[in-house]
């Protein structure tokens, strides 16, 4: 399940789980989009945390 209610800014660092810090899977990329959001999970498998990565510039339009 994806927590929607929690979206997370794209950094210059690789995109680490904001749970355990372990690296993430791209599982649905639209950064291309308007939206300009991707869908990350985390690798790990005791944690498997998936979130939403959204670009900071989709805030100033918002
Ligand atoms: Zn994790």
């Amino acid at each position: 399940m994806i927590d929607y209610s929690e979206v997370y800014i794209y950094s210059d660092q690789p995109t680490a789980c904001p749970i355990c810090g372990v690296r993430t899977e791209i599982l649905s990329d639209l950064s291309h989009t308007i939206e300009e959001t991707q869908i990350h999970k985390c690798l790990s498998n005791n944690c498997n945390y998936e979130f939403i990565l959204q670009s900071e510039n989709t805030f100033i339009y918002a």
